[in-house]
């Protein structure tokens, strides 16, 4: 129930209305029994700062970023973590004596279904991300968090490739960061122990595409496995094709699932928060689509 006490979180996007957060978070506020409530805000690009300061006017608490303000927020914040400033984007701020401050759970998210399904060392794991936007740069991270031998982002357009990969700092990019035109996609797939589609392809409605054909699924090493960050179909065109070749198959609900929990638990400062209720509540919103 709201009342005069109830303490406000909520989500800054243009558009927002098709939001997932909402539900999963009140579905945990509910369950927690506190005195909070999560909101859509929708926000134009041009009204960043006057949110901000509304926020701060009424004691938001904190809130979820996403598109098109995870870069562009950044300079408005008063700090900024340093896994958020290597992967340029924060997703999440929180309001801490009297300033926001900004972070990144994406990177929690992504590789939160990975060690909890194995525990595993990485060093020896050869990494290619399909696609090279936002969400790729918060694989990117995931992978050096994991210490990954190699990460090769395939992508289809050249110049953005190279703006990419000079964004990342010298050392990763000396070392084990290497960019491809989708061209090359052929040679990296036999190597990809751990293959991540970033692309929006074989999202709903295009639920029969896949960034790779059955034939090409083929060629991926023994053991691999496929990471779809797209969770609407569950499974997607790609993870039942990688199911076919008896890849091991990971689908983007789940990040989805970690980066709110994670982010909760920072707004709350609570070490947990009932993620099997936030998960719950995103299979039934996502079957009743
Ligand atoms: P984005 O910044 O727009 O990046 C999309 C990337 O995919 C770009 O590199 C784009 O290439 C490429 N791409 C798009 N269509 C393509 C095609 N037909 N062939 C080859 N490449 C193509 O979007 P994003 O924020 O990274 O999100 C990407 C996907 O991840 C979305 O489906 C989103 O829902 C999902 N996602 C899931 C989670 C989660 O928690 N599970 C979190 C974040 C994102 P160009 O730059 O050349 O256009």
């Amino acid at each position: 129930m709201i009342t005069g006490t109830t303490k406000l979180l909520g989500v800054i996007g243009h558009p927002v209305e098709h939001s997932l957060s909402p539900r999963m978070h009140n579905a945990a506020i509910a369950q927690m029994g506190i005195d909070y409530v999560y909101l859509p805000f929708p926000i134009a690009p041009h009204d960043l700062q006057a949110a901000l300061d509304g926020f701060a006017a009424i004691g938001v608490v904190g809130f979820s970023v996403t598109i098109p303000h995870k870069q562009t927020i950044i300079p408005l914040l008063s700090e900024v973590s340093s896994l958020a400033q290597s992967v340029g984007a924060v997703n999440t701020v929180v309001r801490k004596d009297n300033q926001w401050i900004g972070t990144n759970t994406d990177v929690e998210g992504f590789i939160s279904p990975l060690q909890s399904t194995y525990n595993r060392d990485w060093s020896q794991t050869t990494a290619v991300i399909l696609g090279n936007g936002g969400a790729a740069r918060a694989v990117v991270a995931g992978c050096v968090q994991l210490g990954c031998a190699e990460i090769h982002v395939i992508g289809r357009n050249l110049n953005k490739l190279v703006a990419f990969h000079e964004s990342w700092d010298n050392s990763l990019r000396a070392s084990h960061l290497h960019v491809h035109h989708w061209d090359k996609l052929p040679k990296y797939i036999p190597q990809a122990n751990l293959l991540v589609n970033t692309t929006p392809i074989g999202m709903y409605p295009h639920i029969d595409e896949a960034p790779l054909t059955s034939e090409e699924m083929q060629h991926l090493p023994v053991g691999a496995i496929a990471y779809d960050l797209t969770y609407n179909p569950n499974p997607t065109k790609f993870l039942k094709l990688a199911k076919l070749v008896e890849t091991v198959t990971i689908n983007g609900l789940e990040m989805l699932v970690q980066q709110g929990a994670a982010a909760l638990k920072i707004w709350l400062e609570r070490e947990t928060v009932p993620v099997d209720v936030m998960r719950e509540s995103l299979i039934e919103a996502l079957s009743a689509k």
